[in-house]
């Protein structure tokens, strides 16, 4: 599969692996458990050139590069999660200016995100609408220069920490009840608050945001009003194969641990990794974790070489990387005995953050539903 890559691909997926072991597992150790962004944190990713492939070389990035959103996430996922939490924000929250924004705002918001100094977030999940976005019920309604947005937002990943975002809103009309746009939102703004910090199973910066007459300069509309949809779509297109990637990270630090716990765990007057039971669990995990990275790989140069299957091959590779790496790691507490359930123990950490996984960005349903989607519009 590392053939598919170039020599720069590679090159980079190297620098990303040097950057989580020597860099950002020594940080992990140190911050443990976060519910928000501190400060070494962000500096350690601002400078760790992992933004850089999500924002075009003209805006302070190396040049958007789905290849490379996902050689990032792969590295980091596994040895810090709230980590690769962040970068994946910086991309749901930065992509939608990339692809919409007009010249002003890609140079008044772009670099500053491709530089670490703020960061972003992404919000369409509200109460009543999940997977069902046209259930959305925030609104905007127009006065004089500004727009004034009523609602509430909810499982907002990096809301505490953000320093801005992107909000998906309806905008209706008489033709089009439920059209949405897009509005870029700062914090400060009077009317945006966070309402409710909410703590997950595993480490996250996830919030509820409350928007009580969240007055926002028309200027500030990302594309044309009603846009919004299509603008989420094609966000969530990009960034659902990278959830894959995340997970294929988290597997592989599973089986990593796994092989090591077996090599040296003594049962029966034996290393457990004798035992076929044993060794055929490492010998699934390798192949769950392989057919995941051919999956997230392809969809990821589908993306980069603008090919139209790109989009089911990445809801493919999501749903098929989070459902093999949820198995690993289950197969990798196995393999722990007792020592895997521990709290604190890698593998125990990594059941609980590969979960979420399995839920966002459109749950495992929602992927089939496009897949099948797909298929069925497909001419024979
Ligand atoms: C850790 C985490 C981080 C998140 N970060 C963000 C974020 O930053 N920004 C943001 O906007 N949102 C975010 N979300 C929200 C996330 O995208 C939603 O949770 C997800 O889309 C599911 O919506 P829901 O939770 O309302 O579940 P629901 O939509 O209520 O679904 C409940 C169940 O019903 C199933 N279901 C629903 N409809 C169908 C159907 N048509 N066919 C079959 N089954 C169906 C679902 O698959 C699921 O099993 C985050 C969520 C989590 C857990």
């Amino acid at each position: 599969m590392h053939s598919l890559l170039s020599q720069e691909d590679l090159a980079f997926k190297a620098h990303c692996e040097a950057f989580a072991s020597q860099t950002l597992a020594p940080l992990a150790k140190k911050l443990g458990d976060i519910n928000d962004v501190p400060q070494e944190l962000r500096t350690c990713l601002a400078e760790s050139g992992l933004y850089g492939p999500l924002f075009p070389e003209a805006y302070g990035g190396t040049g958007l590069s789905a290849v490379r959103i996902c050689l990032a996430r792969e590295a980091i996922a596994g040895v810090y999660a709230p980590a690769d939490t962040t970068l994946a924000m910086q991309g749901l929250g930065g992509y939608p200016i990339v692809l919409a924004g007009n010249e002003d705002q890609k140079k008044k918001y772009l670099p500053k995100l491709a530089a670490g100094q703020r960061l972003t977030t992404f919000c369409l999940t509200e109460p009543e609408a999940g997977s069902d976005v046209s259930a959305i019920q925030t609104r905007a309604v127009a006065d004089g220069d500004h727009f004034v947005i009523n609602g509430r937002k909810r499982f907002i990943s990096n809301g505490f920490s953000a320093d801005m975002g992107v909000v998906f809103v309806k905008t209706p009309t008489a033709e089009k009840p439920n059209a949405l746009s897009a509005f870029i939102i700062e914090k400060g703004m009077p009317g945006w608050n966070v309402d409710w910090r909410i703590e997950l199973m595993a480490s996250h910066d996830i919030v509820e945001f409350e928007f009580n007459n969240l007055r926002v300069p028309k200027e500030n509309l990302l594309g044309p009003v009603g846009g919004g949809f299509k603008l989420a779509m094609q966000t969530l297109d990009l960034m659902r194969m990278s959830v894959g990637a995340a997970a294929l990270g988290m597997a592989r630090t599973a089986m990593e641990r796994s092989i090591q716990y077996a090599r040296k765990r003594v049962q029966f007057g034996q290393q457990i990794s004798k035992f076929q039971g044993v060794s055929f669990k490492l010998a699934e995990m390798a192949v769950d974790i392989e057919a995941a990275q051919c999956l997230v790989y392809l969809a990821a140069i589908k993306k980069d070489r603008s090919d139209p299957a790109a989009s089911l091959s990445s809801s493919i590779a999501k749903l098929h990387a989070t459902e093999a790496a949820f198995r690993c790691i289950d197969q990798a507490i196995q393999v722990h005995g007792g020592m895997g359930v521990v709290k604190g123990a890698v593998v125990e950490r990594l059941y609980r953050e590969i979960r979420p996984l399995r839920v966002y960005e459109g749950t495992t349903e929602i992927q089939k539903l496009i897949i099948a989607n797909h298929l069925i519009k497909q001419p024979k």
